[in-house]
C-alpha cells in the first residue's frame, strides 16, 4: 500500500467509524451471536489473492461488527465503563501512523519524554506528590505482576540474584482481600508465590472494606509461624462493590515490618482526578505503587494504564538489562522505560492521553465523572425507594449493586429469578449489565458510567429493569462454578 493509497483508503475509514459511532444505539448492546458464529463466516484458508480496502470495509461491517459487545453503547452498564474516547482514538491512530519502536530512548526520543511529561500530568491531575514517577503499563494486570515481582526482590534481598525463591527459608506472604481482582491472585501465582502463601484477609462487614485489625493479626501470625510478609495488595475501588480498602491504616501496618503496599486503582483511579473523592485513598502517599487505568473510566482508549512508583532505583535495580546493543553514550541521562517493566517493545501510547487531553480537557473529563456519580445516586435511591428492592452495598462510586426479592423467594430460588431477569434483558440487546456473586448469592451490577449515558438512559433501564424482574418466572439455570 503507497501512502495515496492509505490516504484513500483512511478517509473512507474515518468517516465509517464516525458514523459508526453516531448510530452505535441502534445496535443491540450484547453481541447476538452464538459461540462459533464468526468463525465460520471467515474464510477457513488464508486468503489467495488481496481483497482490497473497500471488501475489506464492507466485511467489518457485515461479518465482524455482529460480533461486537458494544461498551461504548449508552446502555451499557457491564463490567465497568471501558470508554475510548475518539479525541484519544487520534493519537491512537497518531501512534499507529508513525510507527515507531520504543525499545531504548535513543530509538524514540519522543516517545520516552512524552510519556513521562504526561505521567507526571497526570500524577498532578490526581493530586499526588512529587514523590511518585510514572509510565504507562498495557494494562494494570501488568502492573500488579511488575509490583509484586519487585516486592519479592526487596524482601528476599534480591533472591533473582542467587537461587531465586527456590532457594529461599522462609515463605514470602502477599496479603488482600476476597475482593480483589482476579488479576490480584493470578499476579501472585504468576510471581511464584504460591496459593498457599496469599492471605484473604477478613473485611469489614458492609463496607467489604479491608479489617485493618484482622491484618494486623494475620501479619503477626504469619511472622510467629515462621513465614516473611511481603506484599499487601490494597483496593481503591474494588471490582465487586467497589470497596475501598483504609490505605492510611495498611501503609501504617505494613511500615511496621517493611511491607510492600500495591494500591490496585484500576476502576476508581479516574475518582482520583477529582479532589473531593481522593480521601477515599488518604494515606496512598505512604504506598509503594500505584496502578490505575486511564482507559477504563476516564476513557483514554485502551490499553492505557498508569503505574507509578516511588522507588524507581529499585524497580530499575530488578528490571533492567543492558545489552551491549541497547547501549548508547547518553544513557546515564535518560529513562529507559525498558527496565520499568517486563517488554521491551513498547508502543507511543503517551500520545493517547496527549490527545484526549489536548482535545477534550481535564474539564470536561471531571464534568462527565461527575455527572456519572450523580446518576449512580439517583438510581440507587430510585432502587432503593421500591417495594422488593435492595441496593446491596454503599454506592461509593458509580457502580450499584441491586437484587430484586419478591415474597417467597430465597436461595436458590432468589438465585434462578436474579439470573432470569438479568438474563432476559442481556438478551434482549436493550441493555447489558453484569450478575455477579455477593457472598455466594447472585446480584445485579450495574456500572455506570458510559461517554453517552445521560440521565434519560438511566430512567430508561430502570423501566427496563422493574418491567422484566416482574414479568419472569423465575426460572433460569445457575451457571457452573468451573
Ligand atoms: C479492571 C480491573 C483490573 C484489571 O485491569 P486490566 O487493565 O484489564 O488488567 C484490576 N483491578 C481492578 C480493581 C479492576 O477494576
Amino acid at each position: 500500500m503507497t501512502p495515496e493509497e492509505f490516504r484513500r483508503a483512511g478517509h473512507q475509514l474515518i468517516d465509517w467509524i464516525a458514523d459508526y459511532r453516531n448510530n452505535l444505539e441502534q445496535r443491540p448492546v450484547r453481541a447476538q451471536i452464538e459461540p462459533g458464529e464468526i468463525r465460520r463466516a471467515l474464510p477457513r484458508t488464508p486468503p489467495e489473492s488481496p481483497a482490497g480496502a473497500e471488501q475489506l470495509l464492507a466485511e467489518l461491517e457485515q461479518v465482524l461488527v455482529p460480533g461486537i459487545t458494544q461498551v461504548q453503547h449508552p446502555m451499557h452498564f457491564g463490567w465497568f465503563p471501558s470508554n475510548a474516547s475518539l479525541a484519544s482514538t487520534l493519537g491512537d491512530i497518531a501512534s499507529s501512523g508513525l510507527g515507531c519502536l520504543g525499545i531504548s530512548w535513543e530509538s524514540c526520543p519522543a516517545l520516552t519524554e512524552l510519556e513521562e511529561v504526561v505521567c507526571d500530568w497526570l500524577r498532578q491531575l490526581t493530586g499526588l506528590s512529587q514523590n511518585w514517577e510514572g509510565c504507562i503499563q498495557d494494562t494494570a494486570s501488568t502492573s500488579c505482576l511488575t509490583a509484586l515481582l519487585i516486592a519479592r526482590e526487596r524482601a528476599s534481598d534480591y533472591s533473582e540474584s542467587r537461587g531465586g525463591l527456590q532457594a529461599e527459608d522462609k515463605p514470602l506472604i502477599v496479603y488482600t482481600t476476597e475482593e480483589a481482582h482476579s488479576s490480584v491472585i493470578k499476579a501472585a501465582l504468576l510471581a511464584g508465590f504460591g496459593r498457599d502463601n496469599l492471605r484473604l484477609v477478613a473485611m469489614d462487614g458492609a463496607s467489604r472494606a479491608m479489617s485493618a485489625t484482622a491484618l494486623a493479626r494475620q501479619i503477626e501470625a504469619d511472622i510467629a509461624a515462621g513465614s516473611l510478609p511481603c506484599a499487601i495488595v490494597a483496593l481503591t475501588g474494588s471490582t465487586g462493590v467497589v470497596a475501598f480498602d483504609p490505605i492510611d491504616q495498611i501503609t501504617a501496618i505494613a511500615a511496621r515490618h517493611a511491607i510492600w503496599v500495591h494500591v490496585d486503582a484500576a476502576m476508581a483511579g479516574s475518582a482520583m482526578l477529582l479532589p473531593e473523592y481522593r480521601h477515599l485513598w488518604e494515606g496512598v502517599e505512604a504506598a509503594d505503587s500505584i496502578a490505575w487505568n486511564p482507559h477504563k473510566w476516564m476513557g483514554t482508549i485502551l490499553d492505557c494504564s498508569l503505574f507509578y512508583l516511588r522507588d524507581v532505583q529499585h524497580l530499575v535495580r530488578v528490571m533492567s538489562t543492558n545489552p551491549s546493543y541497547l547501549r548508547s553514550n547518553v544513557d546515564h541521562e535518560v529513562r529507559q522505560y525498558r527496565d520499568w517493566g517486563i517488554p521491551l517493545g513498547r508502543r507511543f501510547r503517551a500520545l493517547k492521553i496527549w490527545y484526549h487531553l489536548g482535545i477534550d480537557g481535564i474539564d470536561a473529563i471531571r464534568a462527565r465523572l461527575r455527572r456519572d456519580l450523580d446518576n449512580a445516586q439517583w438510581f440507587a435511591q430510585r432502587v432503593s425507594a421500591s417495594e422488593n428492592w435492595q441496593v446491596l452495598a454503599p454506592v461509593n462510586l458509580q457502580t450499584v449493586c441491586i437484587r430484586h426479592q419478591p415474597d417467597g423467594f430465597e436461595g436458590e430460588s432468589l438465585d434462578r429469578h436474579t439470573l432470569a431477569w438479568v438474563n432476559a434483558i442481556n438478551q434482549s440487546g436493550a441493555a447489558f449489565m453484569s450478575p455477579a456473586q455477593l457472598d455466594g448469592r447472585w446480584m445485579a451490577r450495574v456500572s455506570i458510567g458510559v461517554e453517552a449515558t445521560t440521565r434519560a438512559h438511566l430512567e430508561k433501564l430502570w423501566q427496563l429493569i422493574q418491567l422484566h424482574a416482574n414479568e419472569v418466572t423465575g426460572e433460569s439455570k445457575l451457571p457452573s462454578n468451573s
